[in-house]
């Protein structure tokens, strides 16, 4: 129900929202206008810093069910027990577009969700995409400048595009996943879920294994093809935002099955790759999936601004059960999330309460900062050890520990698989041959107007994916399919002085 007195930011009744105080019928504006100064500063302020990366999103919230005991591998409590439920907020978004870009644009969709489980908030912060175009997170803000805007003429670049990309084998796996119809989802609903990273799962007698999550659409997977998504960028900008919010509001929830796969450390140690690489996944042949449990979306935000724009997800919130892995790139998120959360929102955006641990009370020896707006600890202890009743470490929840040897240096993930092997098998095994088709069209509209030598040099690399699928990108850019070959029997370095 809406107040009906209008009042200032202090509760002062507001007498009249139509004419600003003036010295006489014509004359000068009176500062001692008080609502008309407070409705004018605070319009100037109404924005936030927009979000460097997943500016334009939607969000909903819902409830995850366990629906298969995996309490073995892990003691995480919001999955002990089939049948029990966890409260969460799912935020899905696009990558390089600005707060007002298009929904339907080629792109990896955020896929993130927060569970607010009883044990403190678990962040599964992952893309609609099972890997990531690196996998060291050293690269990551030169490959986000390259996908955005040139910075002489602020626009979109396909010559930065694909230097880079080409420049950067271990993305032909994601290259070609977002190339596919998959890079442009009919809506946000329609679309699975992957964390991508390598969770490391332990259980209350202390052995762990590693884990991935992935979110299955119980909608079924719809994509626009490229044409559909062109033309819906002038239809309808919002499409994604638009389908979720109508879906959630005529009560047709989404749902996703949440499901498992589960690597031992064993296995891990001899397996012909490195499985913490997030450029690659974990086959399902070798790996099968397990069912988990089942996410529903059954309520829209109330206010897009404080649930949806203030939503601040990170790797690095995990709950008793669930540890960080080897992964380099999850690690660097870690630290760079919360970061950039605390430059966006301030030190105290874990108060907003979409934000906010439910279930559970939050207790350290933070205290102050900007908009510190709960309690701030009261008159208890700022400072531990202590013997003044405040908190006190819990140490039974601590992660196992886990063997790290060798030298601090800076070290290249070992390949004992090619970079190529996932990209070509998805081309050749999984894809129909409509899928090849509009893969091979979309990378040839998109990577036609980039600069012929970086066309040869990223068309070699999707011949040593398959050499089909290089052949196929390279007659469709009218390129020499000869020098495409002969490029990709070079080796990295070399087809880069080739093409440079
Ligand atoms: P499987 O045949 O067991 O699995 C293939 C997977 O590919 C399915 O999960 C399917 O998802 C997904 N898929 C289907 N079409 C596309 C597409 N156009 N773009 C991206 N993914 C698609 O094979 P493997 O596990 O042996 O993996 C083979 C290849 O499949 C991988 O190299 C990888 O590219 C891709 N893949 C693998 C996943 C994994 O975790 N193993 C996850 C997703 C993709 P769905 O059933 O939902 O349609």
């Amino acid at each position: 129900m809406m107040d009906e007195r209008l009042t200032t930011n202090f509760g002062k009744p507001v007498d009249n929202d139509l004419n600003a105080m003036t010295a006489g019928e014509g004359g000068p504006v009176l500062i001692q206008d008080v609502h008309l100064v407070e409705k004018l500063a605070h319009f100037n302020r109404e924005r936030i810093p927009e979000r460097v990366v997943h500016a334009k999103g939607a969000g909903a919230f819902g409830y995850f069910e366990v629906t298969h005991d995996l309490s073995g591998y892990t003691c995480a409590d919001f999955l002990s027990q089939v049948g029990r439920r966890t409260g969460v907020f799912a935020r899905f978004s696009t990558v390089g577009g600005e707060k007002g870009s298009a929904d339907s644009e080629r792109d990896p969709r955020g896929f993130a969700v927060k569970f607010y489980t009883a044990e403190g908030n678990f962040d599964m912060v992952g893309n609609n995409t099972p890997v990531f175009f690196i996998r060291d997170a050293i690269k990551f803000p030169d490959f986000i400048h390259t996908q955005k805007r040139n910075p002489a003429t602020n626009l979109k670049d396909p010559d930065m595009f694909w230097d880079f990309l080409s420049l950067t084998p271990e993305s032909i796996h994601q290259v070609t996943i977002l190339f596919s119809d998959r890079g442009t989802p009919r809506n946000y609903r329609q679309m699975n879920g992957y964390a991508g990273h390598t969770f490391m799962w332990y259980n209350s007698r202390g052995g762990h294994n590693w884990a991935k999550l992935h979110f299955k659409t119980e909608q079924g997977i719809s994509n626009f093809t490229a044409e559909e998504a062109d033309r819906m960028k002038g239809i309808d900008p919002d499409c994604a935002t638009r389908d979720l919010s109508e879906a959630i509001a005529r009560g047709d929830f989404p749902s996703w099955r949440v499901e498992v796969q589960i690597m031992t450390p064993e296995q891990a140690k001899s397996f012909r790759f490195d499985p913490f690489d997030v450029t690659k996944v974990w086959p399902h042949g070798e790996f099968p999936v397990r069912p988990l449990g089942r996410m529903v979306l059954d309520r829209n935000p109330e206010n897009y601004f404080a649930d949806v724009e203030q939503a601040a997800f990170s790797p690095g919130n995990l709950v008793p059960g669930f540890g960080p892995s080897y992964d380099k790139m999850f690690q660097a998120r870690i630290f760079g999330y919360h970061d950039t959360h605390r430059h966006r929102l301030g030190p105290n955006y874990h108060l907003i309460p979409v934000n906010s641990a439910r279930g559970v009370r939050t207790s350290n020896y933070q205290r102050d900062g900007a908009m510190r707006v709960d309690g701030n600890g009261g008159g208890g202890p700022n400072y531990w050890p202590n013997t003044l009743g405040g908190p006190d470490p819990v140490p039974s929840k601590a992660i196992p520990p886990i063997d790290v040897t060798g030298a601090a240096d800076r070290h290249a993930i070992v390949l004992k698989d090619s970079d190529f092997a996932q990209a070509g098998d998805l081309y050749r095994k999984v894809m129909t041959d409509t899928d090849r088709d509009h893969l091979i069209s979309n990378i040839v509209g998109h990577l036609g107007k980039a600069l012929k030598r970086i066309q040869l040099r990223q068309a070699a690399l999707f011949w040593k994916a398959d050499p089909e699928y290089g052949r196929r990108v390279a007659e469709g850019l009218g390129l020499e399919t000869g020098e495409v070959e002969r490029l990709a029997g070079m080796d990295q370095e070399d087809r880069v002085s080739a093409t440079s």
